[in-house]
């Protein structure tokens, strides 16, 4: 285990995961990263220590296609929001705020209440202007690669319907006999083509000054079965884990809020708000954060690698994890045999940036699946680190009682 001396005591805790496809379950990493044992579905519901009815292979893959899929940049959110609003419907009080954050409420009993938040936005762009020739000049919403962007696809979020197109690149004929390599242009440099004949004709189509565009991929199952590859994987991860875990916990005596952010990507916006209107005693942030299991960064010092579990992230600049809080979810998931990956990261930061400086300070940790490529066209991830996400926080919300969260807070001796 990774960089902890467990000083908390566990309950005793069944196995949980349970995955319908052995290849699943492979241990294909090394033995600080063990992968689960499968277990058969339990019947009992309302026991700590019971499964309730987690989603199966095929369930997940559908869902996480189907928020990949969707087109929601920040500010525009709206179809992932209806997206979550749709999947747990029954599973408590929905509803949005006046910014657009979506927030689930299931009231149970007793015990601390706790927080589940997923930002619903992705990296995308809006029109900055549009040309005389019809072109569309962009302005980024959200941290982008100039690199990465170039004869891209791309769906313009018109008034009247989505329009198709894509950034425009220059053909390699144009730069042969210049001397010097090509410039790596900048996002003003950028602009996508929609097919328009001139700005008039752009401007029927319902494309105006402040329209939204996004990054237009459709998501495919790869080829080894348990990876997925496709667009705003960061944080539709987290959306997915966020979404079934809610779903495992319906019926039990929770007492948990889900929220769904708008804006992450624009400064954390909506976890500004949202942190500012509950009462949360712990929150549990789930994030697609990025893999650095790829050529020219794979070492031994690598804290994101694909299949080897759910991160538990102790350190980002904009927040330093609970000691305690750290200690007790790698204990819990060591004890469920649930894989996980700890990351201390020298960049980078995720909503609890915000979580933890509201309501006189709200425990938080990060959970987060690595994702390889995120803020591009194209990400990946391995189904089973979102799977060891949902479970890891299944487990920290049904052990979660009133004593252990005591335990978790600072003391004064
Ligand atoms: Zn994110």
């Amino acid at each position: 285990m990774p960089g902890f001396i467990f000083g908390f005591k566990c309950k005793n805790l069944t196995p949980i995961l349970h995955i319908g496809d052995k290849r699943l379950i492979l241990n294909r990493g090394q033995n600080q990263h063990r992968m689960p044992n499968p277990v058969p579905e339990m019947k009992r519901k309302n026991g700590k220590n019971s499964i309730s009815s987690p989603a199966s292979l095929p369930e997940t893959i559908d869902l996480l296609s189907r928020l990949s899929a969707a087109h929601a940049v920040p500010g525009f959110e709206d179809e992932v929001r209806a997206i979550l609003h749709r999947e747990l419907s029954g599973a408590g009080k929905g509803s949005v705020d006046r910014m657009g954050n979506y927030h689930l409420r299931m009231k149970g009993k007793s015990g601390p209440h706790v927080g589940i938040d997923c930002h619903m936005d992705e990296v995308g762009f809006m029109v900055q202007s549009i040309t005389p020739d019809g072109f569309l000049r962009l302005v980024d919403l959200g941290g982008w690669s100039p690199l990465t962007l170039s004869a891209q696809p791309m769906v313009v979020l018109g008034s009247k319907g989505k329009i198709h197109g894509a950034i425009g690149s220059v053909p390699p004929h144009f730069n042969r006999g210049k001397s010097g390599g090509e410039s790596i242009p900048s996002i003003a440099d950028l602009y996508v083509d929609v097919g328009a004949r001139d700005a008039a004709e752009a401007r029927e189509w319902g494309i105006a000054l402040g329209t939204a565009v996004c990054p237009d991929v459709q998501p495919r199952l790869m080829h080894n079965g348990s990876r997925l590859i496709g667009k705003a994987l960061d944080n539709r991860v987290g959306c997915a884990a966020a979404i079934q875990a809610a779903r495992a916990l319906q019926g039990e005596d929770v007492n948990l809020s889900l929220f769904g952010t708008v804006q992450e990507e624009g400064g954390l916006r909506g976890a500004e708000i949202t942190r500012n209107s509950t009462d949360l005693d712990l929150m549990i942030v789930m994030e697609g954060s990025p893999a650095d299991d790829t050529p020219g960064q794979l070492s031994s010092s690598s804290q994101g690698m694909l299949g080897r579990g759910v991160q538990i992230r102790c350190y980002d600049p904009t927040h330093i994890t609970n000691p305690k809080l750290a200690q007790w979810s790698c204990r819990l998931a060591d004890s469920l045999h649930i894989p996980y990956q700890v990351a201390v990261r020298r960049t980078g930061g995720t909503n609890a940036g915000k979580y933890h400086l509201g309501a006189h300070g709200i425990p938080t940790i990060v959970l987060a699946p690595p994702v390889r490529y995120i803020h591009s066209h194209l990400s990946i991830v391995d189904l089973n680190d979102l799977i060891a996400t949902r479970e890891l926080a299944i487990a920290m919300i049904r052990n979660l009682d009133d004593p252990t969260y005591r335990e978790l807070l600072p003391s004064l001796g």
